[in-house]
């Protein structure tokens, strides 16, 4: 019994799929213009473990991200670099594939792009405008005739007369109605344009995802999901053009990720208080970006400071330590375990990650305390700890490899490179060997002084970063 959080229901509702055991999922994504900040990655991440944790109930998951690849930002800002769209569309989704993957995100199954899918948005103005739910302007561009749609509001919960206050026509409109949306632009010179039925022109943003959400998943999803800064007004238009094209209910659960803010502040390019993924990537390793982000339930809004990601790699670092020195094997997830049902439960409850965290940090002390009683006990019981966060993507590297990433920013200005360490090693072993032991020490002490912790074992020496 699965319960999720409906924006729409504004409470937690029993989950059932539209074909038994398959999973229909859209998520908005990028509008590539820049680098994905903190913000994108926090939506990315909670999909993410949303996708992997179905999967790993044995759903089928059919998870769809798009790529918005034109809208006035994209225009504005390759006009700016003096370069084509297309050349600035191309780097920045390379980009964003480089740092989701840095990241250990996923990919979707599919990710289509706007300008792929003009045809279908076509499709569906045309239908609109004949099923009397749009019209075209004078301009000819083409606007959804927002109070044609009765329960328009409904999903982000607002009622028309507040939504006029407020709202205007811009002097390039040419709108009935202010509350109208536009749905396809008529070209301006110099502009991305395709033919339509109105002229040369380009959709507006909202029909898009209307579009690529139908033509990949059909016209009711299981999971239509984003950033809560897209409840309204993106949301709510895209639930008037799809239900008004095809009469049919479009989405049987909202999922709303809450915001990132940075030191209690809104995060802003303003405020220079803006990270992209890549610079915290530079800093704190991905597990522990993972961490920090799924330590807050995906709801709730999270505090991006260098103090939470410290304490997110620390708690990183406990859990990798039950896994140390244990032999893992791959084991089945027993539901009548009890650390298994707890987790489930936790996550079965609208995906509630801090309580499932909680359920893992229980199970690697319960490793500590088995480790100097009962060996092969530990083994089994850190198989299943490794088994489990790997159901929301934690736990996935080799504890020596997760040990040996840079960690912290106060050491990071003088760390060491891998490289050095070893080096410094090789230099110890061979002072050991030659008897040199006040050498030896001196390198033991040196690394420790970087935040190099050495452990000679049977097999000569491994180390960490404190
Ligand atoms: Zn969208």
């Amino acid at each position: 019994m699965l319960y999720i959080h409906n924006s729409f229901t504004k409470q937690k509702d029993l989950f059932t799929p539209i074909t038994p055991g398959k999973i229909n999922m859209y998520v908005c994504g990028i509008t590539v213009y820049d680098y994905c900040h903190i913000g994108h990655a926090r939506t990315v991440l909670a999909f993410d473990v949303m996708y992997r944790y179905l999967l790993a109930r044995g759903f089928e998951v059919n998870y769809v991200r798009n790529i918005t690849d034109i809208d006035d930002k994209i225009i504005k800002r390759a006009h700016e670099n003096k370069e084509s769209v297309e050349t600035l569309v191309d780097r920045f989704i390379l980009a964003m594939h480089e740092d989701f993957a840095a990241l250990g995100a996923q990919s979707p199954s599919q990710e289509p792009r706007a300008t792929q899918t003009i045809p279908q948005m076509i499709a569906m103005i045309t239908t609109l405008i004949a099923n009397g739910y749009a019209y075209v302007a004078k301009n000819n561009d083409v606007y959804y005739h927002v109070r044609k749609f009765a329960s328009y509001g409904a999903l982000s919960h607002r009622k028309l007369d507040d939504l006029c206050v407020g709202a205007r026509v811009d002097v390039n409109e040419d709108k009935q109605d202010p509350l109208d949306f536009v749905l396809w632009k008529a070209a301006k010179p110099g502009e991305p344009s395709w033919p339509s039925p109105w002229g040369l022109g380009r959709p507006g943003w909202h029909i898009e995802c209307s579009a690529m959400a139908t033509d990949i998943l059909g016209e009711t999803l299981d999971i239509h999901g984003g950033g809560h800064d897209l409840v309204f007004p993106h949301h709510e238009n895209e639930r008037a053009q799809s239900e008004g094209a095809t009469g049919k209910h479009f989405v049987n659960l909202w999922i709303h990720t809450g915001f990132v803010e940075v030191d209690a502040e809104k995060m802003s390019k303003s405020l220079g208080n803006f990270f992209t993924i890549r610079d915290v990537l530079k800093t704190f390793d991905a597990q522990t970006v993972r961490f920090f982000l799924i330590s807050s339930h995906y709801r709730s809004p999270v505090n991006y400071s260098q103090e939470n990601l410290q304490q997110a790699r620390a708690c990183c670092e406990r859990l990798y330590l039950a896994l140390r020195c244990r032999k893992l094997s791959e084991v089945e997830l027993d539901e009548n375990n009890a650390y298994v049902k707890r987790f489930y439960a936790a996550m079965d409850d609208d995906f509630n990650t801090p309580e499932a965290l909680s359920v893992l940090f229980d199970l690697a002390r319960e490793v500590n305390i088995a480790s100097s009683l009962d060996s092969s006990h530990a083994d089994e019981l850190a198989s299943v700890l490794k088994q489990l966060a790997g159901t929301i993507g934690l736990l996935s590297l080799a504890p020596e490899v997760f040990f040996q990433q840079t960690s912290k920013p106060s050491a990071n200005l003088d760390a060491l490179s891998n490289d050095a360490i070893e080096q410094l090693i090789a230099d110890r072993k061979a002072a050991r060997l030659a008897k040199d032991f006040a050498k030896a020490d001196a390198i033991r002490n040196e690394l420790l002084d970087k935040g190099v912790i050495l452990e000679d074992n049977a097999t000569g020496s491994c180390w960490r970063r404190s």
